[in-house]
């Protein structure tokens, strides 16, 4: 059977994680998420973990060479469908994934890249009244308020705004995310593989839009 291959990019905040398990419990594909991958070789300390730790500590990408083993060993897992998350990240990554797949896929095997779209003035909004706690909860002051002002539901303690939310942070990221990923987006949108969706809509909406353009693309079944 012909494997479906989503290749996901949105910007940060863009909304892609809730998306993207949307879809994992809709379609019982798989994640190929680089950034998990490589918080997972950090955490059992192996050589590669530890190289890794250094740059992501650091806010900086992992060497792409570092990366293809970790992606080939995921890609060869039996399953119906991937869904990457975060990689390919720069146009060697985008090469390296392309020859990839001529390894390891099928001529049938559908590919498709995904945009879930966000301005960069909605991401500023979004991420400056993001509010974390040290237990994990997430907050934002508009879409999902504490119930006492600045403080968490669960463990009482005090909320904060993450260092990479801050708006000097959030200028950096975007412009990073949006050098990197131009030639990304070209290479799919010249091969007409890439479909964009209005990130600015409701999680619901965004998720109806996606699975409709799924099936138009023939990557999803109807
Ligand atoms: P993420 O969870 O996707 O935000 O990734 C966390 C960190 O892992 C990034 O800040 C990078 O240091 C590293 N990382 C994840 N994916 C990649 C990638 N495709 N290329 C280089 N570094 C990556």
């Amino acid at each position: 059977m012909a494997k479906a291959i989503l290749i996901v990019f949105g910007p940060p905040g863009s909304g892609k994680d809730t998306q993207i398990n949307l879809l994992l419990q809709k379609t019982g594909w798989k994640k190929i998420s680089t950034g998990e991958l490589l918080r997972a070789e950090s955490v059992l300390k192996s050589k590669l973990g530890k190289q890794a730790k250094k740059c992501m500590d650091a806010g900086d990408l992992v060497l792409n060479k570092l990366l293809i083993n970790l992606v080939i060993k995921k890609l060869k897992q039996k399953a119906k469908g991937f869904i990457f998350d975060g990689y390919p990240r720069n146009h060697g990554q985008l090469k390296d994934l392309l020859n990839m797949f001529k390894k390891y896929l099928k001529k049938s095997d559908k590919v498709l890249a995904l945009l879930i779209d966000v301005s960069d003035k909605e991401v500023k909004q979004r991420l400056s009244q993001r509010r974390v706690c040290a237990c994990g909860e997430v907050y934002h002051l508009k879409y999902n308020q504490p119930t006492s002002k600045n403080v968490c539901n669960i463990c009482r303690k005090k909320l904060f705004i993450r260092d990479d939310d801050k708006p000097k942070i959030i200028a950096h990221r975007l412009k990073i995310y949006r050098k990197n990923n131009k030639p990304i987006f070209d290479y799919w949108r010249n091969i007409g593989k890439l479909i964009k969706i209005n990130g600015e809509q409701s999680i619901d909406k965004i998720h109806k839009d996606l699975i409709i353009e799924l099936r138009k693309n023939e990557i999803l079944e109807k």
